[in-house]
């Protein structure tokens, strides 16, 4: 039998809004469409169906927000992985289109906080650093698009000695400053959404981990201890799903830990980052950071270790961390977490269907905050019939990795070390 689990010891289970506790899936339950999973894919997706007036149950293994979307950076950061692959194969107009799909999780965020009163400490400023020539060269193209799609929100180019006025350290040689992307609480923006989602008709079962799906005109999703008949199943596991074979080893799943230290002086605030701005490296194996509304610094990199022990966690991002502020050296950590990533070896996030009534959405790589919102609405349609977004995605064929279920924790560590070879080139 599989134990649902509680969430982790992260900074932000320790500061929710609200504990949930649905109660799990019991007995024979019909529904329109039953969505497997409830992280922002998840989530997003049954809110967009339920304001539509769909009939939603969705089934979480553990708790809402459990798997990465209730343990990431926070950071909601433009772009759809592998968007050229997919501008290409869409022709003249694929530039564009991608361009909108690049920002469109950011408005559906911004409404949602807004129209559901989401209490989740959005805030908007961003930071992309750079650490090598080539990052500028990115940057530079970076900021024609802008220019050229006329973003409303302000932009600007740092030189080295601007971005260490901004955020006081010496560890990049610039920086694309954009004030349209930005942070917040992922874990209470998840749970406002599914709240939103459930006073809107939606019903969720937590603790609920999904045995298998019987497939056929009306696929069911079966539990220990019940199952949903539906028109739909939607699958939003991500890299914490475990149940369906043809889902297996579309992607790396590759791990990525934060730290939270204890909040900082006024003085400490001002002297590492005084506009509150979300900082992230370019790297494949990257560093990211941002303070949290009570002013911890959150900070997040990858390392090579597949468990969930703070001191480890702990002893691997604090040189880390230091590195980049030395002058954090005798701050307390008092939170260390990680979670799973789904990245496909072609990046482009993956969007299909294993039936004609069971369709799936996963693998954003590092800009799930983002991407996933979109999905949700892409999947939303899709259910309702329209498939022109969603064939974008699912006409393009992710790439098998042979072996990627069995060898979960190899692949974690092979995943990682690919990746850090590429940021080396
Ligand atoms: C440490 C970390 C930092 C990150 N930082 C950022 C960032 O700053 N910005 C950004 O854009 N992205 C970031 N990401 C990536 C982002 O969090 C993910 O892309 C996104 O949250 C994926 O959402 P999801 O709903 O698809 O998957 P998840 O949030 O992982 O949710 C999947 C859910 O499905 C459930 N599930 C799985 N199998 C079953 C089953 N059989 N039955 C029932 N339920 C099941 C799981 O319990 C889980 O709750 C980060 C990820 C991590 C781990």
């Amino acid at each position: 039998m599989i134990q649902p689990q509680q969430h982790t010891g992260s900074y932000y289970a320790a500061t929710v809004n609200q504990v949930t506790d649905y109660a799990p899936l019991r007995g024979a339950q019909n529904a329109d469409v039953c969505v497997i999973g409830a992280g922002f894919t998840g989530i997003s997706t049954a809110l967009h169906l339920a304001e539509r007036g769909y009939r939603v149950h969705v089934v979480e293994a553990n708790r809402i927000g459990w798997g990465a979307s209730g343990r990431n950076g926070g950071q909601i950061i433009d772009g759809v992985s592998g968007e050229k692959k997919i501008a290409k194969r869409l022709g003249q107009d694929g530039e564009r289109i991608m361009w909108e799909m690049a920002w469109a999780g950011h408005d559906i965020i911004r409404e949602r906080v807004e129209t559901y009163a989401i209490d989740c400490d959005l805030k908007w400023g961003y930071l992309d650093v750079a650490i090598k020539k080539r990052h500028i060269r990115a940057q530079i193209d970076d900021f024609e698009a802008l220019e050229k799609y006329n973003f409303p929100h302000e932009y600007k180019l740092l030189s080295k000695e601007e971005t260490v006025s901004l955020i006081g350290t010496e560890a990049y040689i610039g920086a694309l400053m954009n004030m349209g992307n930005g942070h917040l609480h992922p874990l209470n923006l998840c749970i406002g959404e599914a709240m939103a989602a459930v006073s809107l008709g939606a019903t969720v079962y937590e603790q609920s981990p999904v045995l298998r799906i019987e497939h056929g005109a009306k696929p069911c999703v079966i539990t220990e201890q019940g199952s949903v008949t539906a028109d739909f199943v939607v699958i939003a596991g991500n890299a914490y799903h475990f149940i369906e074979p043809k889902l297996r080893g579309k992607m790396f799943p590759v791990n990525s830990f934060i730290i939270a230290t204890e909040p900082l002086t006024e003085d400490q605030v001002n002297s590492i980052n005084p506009k509150d701005l979300a900082v992230c490296d370019p790297n494949f194996v990257l560093e990211y950071f941002r303070l949290s509304a009570d002013k911890r610094l959150l900070f997040g990199g990858r390392c090579n270790y597949s468990g969930s022990d703070p001191e480890i966690i702990k002893r691997t991002l604090v040189p880390k961390m230091l590195r980049i502020y030395p002058r954090l050296a005798k701050i307390k950590i008092d939170y260390a977490w990680g979670g799973t990533i789904g990245v496909p070896i072609n990046r482009v996030p993956q969007l299909g269907r294993i039936s004609s009534n069971v369709f799936f959405s996963q693998g954003y790589s590092g800009h799930g905050v983002n991407v996933t919102h979109l999905a949700g609405q892409i999947m939303a349609d899709t259910v309702a019939g329209t498939f022109e977004r969603f064939d974008m995605f699912a006409n393009i064929k992710p790439i098998v990795i042979p072996g990627a279920h069995t060898f979960r924790n190899q692949m974690v560590a092979l995943g990682v070390l690919y990746y850090k070879i590429k940021d080396r080139l």
